[in-house]
Parts: structure tokens; C-alpha cells; sequence
């Protein structure tokens, strides 16, 4: 059981050929594990349509709208759900989840200044950082409040440290950066 095979990828994305996967490789995936077309388009890195396409030249028994429905609503309840902040679903409103969790953030009564430099609301916009970089662990112990600017950098550092690219040692409210 192996995903399938890119065969052929010419200049444009159309041009793209796939082998046929295995049938079971495609009905573990798809029902036993569960996972969407899309989801799986995105594992073995091809469109959904290919998916859809392969489902159905496999003759495999694609999930009915009501079945789609129950496993939009099972995922969507809890911790999957984007808006659910520090165990319990945040006040509906505009915007995805970085904007519940600034909401959840300022309820929570945290001083509105950036954490790295200091600068306050007023004067700088505010973003909720999630100090493990998990954007799914909305805890309130895990958010932040950054400045655009000091978030911008943060991200940028962190990502030359997973890149293994720089050394970070703090002491203090000093950081010292070695690019290696
Ligand atoms: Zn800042």
C-alpha cells in the first residue's frame, strides 16, 4: 500500500499525469482513516478533482452528503473547531482565528502592549502570537500579544531556527542572535 506516483508534470498544472493508485491504498485512506479528497490531495500532493476522479474509475462508494454532514460536525466540535479558544467556543463574530483569539485575548484583560518592545495598542496594531507556533493550541496560556512588526521578526526567526540557521540564547529581556 503506497500512495500513487507522479508520472509525467509538463510546464502547466493540467499537464500533470498520475498513475492510479492502489485500491486499497485509496480505501484505507478514504474510508477506514477517513480523510477527505482534499485532505488526501494534500498528502500525496495532486488536486482534489484527482481524487474524486481516482474514487470513481476505482469504483469506490463515495460518502453521501449526510455522511459529509456528521463528519463536518464531529471535526467541528472541540479543539478542531477554529474558534474554539481555551475550552470553550469564543463569541461568534467576524474573522478567522487569529481574530478570536485576539478577541480572547483582550477579555482575558491582559495588558494591551507588545511583549517584546512595548509599544502600546494605541500607538501599534496588535497581533495574538501563539508562543508554540501551534496556531491550533488556543489556550490563553499560550497566546500573546506582539506588535506587527516584532510578530513579523519573531516568525522570521523562527523560522532560520528551524532552518538550523541561527543561534538563540536570551538573557534576560536581551537576545543574542549568531547567524550560523
Ligand atoms: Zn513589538
Amino acid at each position: 500500500m503506497k500512495a500513487p506516483k507522479k508520472l509525467y508534470e509538463g510546464k502547466y498544472r493540467y499537464t500533470r499525469q498520475w498513475e492510479l493508485p492502489d485500491r486499497e491504498w485509496l480505501v484505507d485512506q478514504y474510508h477506514t482513516q477517513d480523510q477527505s479528497a482534499d485532505q488526501i490531495a494534500a498528502v500525496v500532493g495532486c488536486r482534489q478533482n484527482h481524487v474524486l476522479r481516482w474514487l470513481g474509475r476505482l469504483s469506490i462508494s463515495t460518502k453521501s452528503k449526510a455522511a459529509q454532514g456528521e463528519r463536518h460536525a464531529r471535526l467541528m466540535s472541540g479543539p478542531g473547531n477554529p474558534a474554539w479558544v481555551d475550552g470553550y467556543y469564543a463569541e461568534l463574530g467576524s474573522g478567522g482565528r487569529s481574530r478570536v483569539c485576539q478577541r480572547a485575548l483582550r477579555r482575558s484583560g491582559v495588558l494591551e502592549v507588545c511583549c517584546w518592545c512595548g509599544v502600546s495598542v494605541e500607538d501599534e496594531r496588535l497581533e495574538a502570537h501563539h508562543k508554540d507556533h501551534n496556531p491550533k493550541n488556543s489556550v490563553l496560556a499560550n497566546l500573546q500579544w506582539l506588535c506587527v512588526t516584532c510578530h513579523r521578526f519573531e516568525s522570521y526567526l523562527w523560522r532560520l531556527w528551524k532552518q538550523d540557521k541561527l543561534d538563540l540564547q536570551c538573557e534576560g529581556r536581551t537576545m543574542v542572535i549568531n547567524f550560523k
